[in-house]
């Protein structure tokens, strides 16, 4: 069994049974019968029922909004504007797959043709996770059943409800039965699942879980794209505006509580501006409102998971050890059971965990840098490679700064943003593969060439 708990509450919303290997066969025997039909069914069909889908969501983003944020403990209005959020993700999907599917002519002769026709890859494994279930869900299952792909979909164990909403409301919009079927359980159904004979795997969590899946299907030769963790780092310049560089930085590092992959987590700033931005960063985050993350205006939940409040306090104590000065926060909140008060922590430097490993927390180091090749420098000095952001007013010195950044989305003067329009993209230990763009569309495909002699 499966028990669904409230992270703020603490107390079961529900019991599931979950998957086991016998259940697991039989949907990926149906998976891929259904496959085989529904790449025959004409496109624009496809197309209205993904349409029917966004409708359903669209009427129903309230309370599936507050069912994501009972499952997850994210605050209503972070779980409204995800669901606003995948609204737009679909409408990009809607107006550009069809022209991603059509055949290509690449050469024509009196005698020969050349052509390059797609074709779905079969039956994908999509497996999620929990922090923007709405989200890394969509990226992959819209485009792979609109490109003809059938989906066994396992999401995470902390948004399982979220999970089994999506598949109800596909097989509303009507979704041939086994074209996208849910799995309920842990990390090992996660596995269970890899073992059968799927023919792409998309995987969205932590570089641990993605580099075990790696391994354990790296001998079958089938698609694996793997969307994983970041150590996202940002650079205040000496001549950027402070006040809103402190504003938009400390909503990219604690929004969503840090639980983001593009979560801004660590900062360095020149030191002209270093103390008065690191006032002023403090400030702004003194103000978020923390609380039940039922109520309107709350910005800070609980932490999803409770066991990951040890390592957030491991991480701060790892740094204040070795010299990082704690300004506010530091632990779990007293009388608050779940949350994590958000941290800033300033004089560190990259032998302290805070500024080497995902935190996936409220916690944020900020680092003082003398010039901009040494914040190129600390900025690359990670093993990982999702984002990274630069605010400065100067276009010029923004764009010298970011085209030697390692990273696979650059931001000047904003951060921790996500564009359906931009392939999202990882490097190192980030990932492999983009989803969202037109190639976040071409990887449900595999081309095919036609050779063509009259
Ligand atoms: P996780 O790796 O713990 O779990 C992710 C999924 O993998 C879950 O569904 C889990 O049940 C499953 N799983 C676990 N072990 C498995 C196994 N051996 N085989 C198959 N499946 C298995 O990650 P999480 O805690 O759900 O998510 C947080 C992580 O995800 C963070 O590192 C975050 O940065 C990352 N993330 C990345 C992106 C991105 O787009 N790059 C987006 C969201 C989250």
């Amino acid at each position: 069994m499966l028990e669904i708990l409230n992270p703020f509450t603490n107390k079961p919303i529900k019991s599931l049974a979950t998957d086991n290997l016998e259940s697991i066969q039989k949907k990926f025997a149906s998976a891929k019968i259904a496959q085989k039909s529904w790449s025959q069914v004409p496109f624009q069909n496809r197309l209205e029922i993904i349409k029917k889908f966004r409708e359903i969501v669209s009427l129903n983003k309230e309370s599936l909004a507050l069912t994501l944020t009972e499952e997850v403990g994210k605050p209503l209005s972070q779980s409204l504007n995800e669901l606003n959020g995948l609204l737009t993700r679909i409408d990009f999907f809607i107006e550009n797959s069809g022209k991603v599917l059509e055949p290509r002519q690449v050469f024509q002769d009196s005698n020969m043709t050349e052509q390059i026709q797609f074709e779905p890859l079969g039956v994908i494994a999509n497996i999620s996770a929990w922090n923007y279930p709405y989200f890394v869900g969509s990226n992959v299952f819209i485009p792979a059943l609109l490109m003809g792909n059938s989906v066994l979909y396992k999401p995470s164990e902390y948004a399982t409800l979220t999970g089994l909403a999506i598949e109800k409301m596909l097989t509303e919009a009507g979704l041939p039965n086994g074209v996208f079927t849910a799995l309920v359980g842990r990390g090992a159904i996660g596995a269970l699942l890899l073992e059968q004979k799927v023919n792409g795997v998309f995987f969205t969590g932590s570089y641990a879980t993605g580099k075990k899946i790696a391994e354990s299907v790296a001998g079958r030769m089938i698609k694996v794209q793997l969307e994983l963790g970041g150590k996202d780092p940002a650079y205040v310049c000496e001549d950027a505006n402070i006040q809103s560089a402190a504003e938009s930085l400390a909503d990219g590092a604690m929004y969503n509580a840090g639980q983001s992959c593009c979560s801004v987590e660590r900062i360095y700033v020149h030191e002209k501006i270093y103390d008065a931005f690191v006032e002023a960063f403090v400030k702004v985050v003194k103000g978020f409102k923390i609380g039940d993350p039922k109520e309107k205006d709350t910005y800070i939940g609980p932490i999803t998971r409770r066991e990951h409040l040890a390592f957030l306090t491991h991480q701060t104590d790892n740094a204040t050890k070795k010299g990082a000065k704690l300004l506010v926060g530091g632990h779990p909140i007293q009388g608050k059971p779940g949350f994590f008060e958000p941290t800033v922590l300033s004089n560190v430097n990259h032998t302290m965990e805070v500024m080497t490993e995902e935190s996936f927390g409220p916690i944020i180091g900020i680092q003082k840098v003398t010039s901009d090749t040494e914040a190129i420098s600390m900025m690359n000095d990670t093993k990982y490679g999702l984002t990274a952001g630069v605010y400065t007013p100067d276009s010029e010195r923004a764009q010298k700064i970011l085209k030697e950044i390692n990273s696979g989305s650059v931001y000047w003067n904003c951060c921790d943003r996500v564009s359906p329009r931009l392939p999202w993209t990882g490097r190192g230990h980030s990932g492999i593969g983009s989803t969202l763009s037109t190639f976040g569309i071409e990887t449900f495909l595999q081309p095919k060439a036609w050779h063509l002699r009259k």
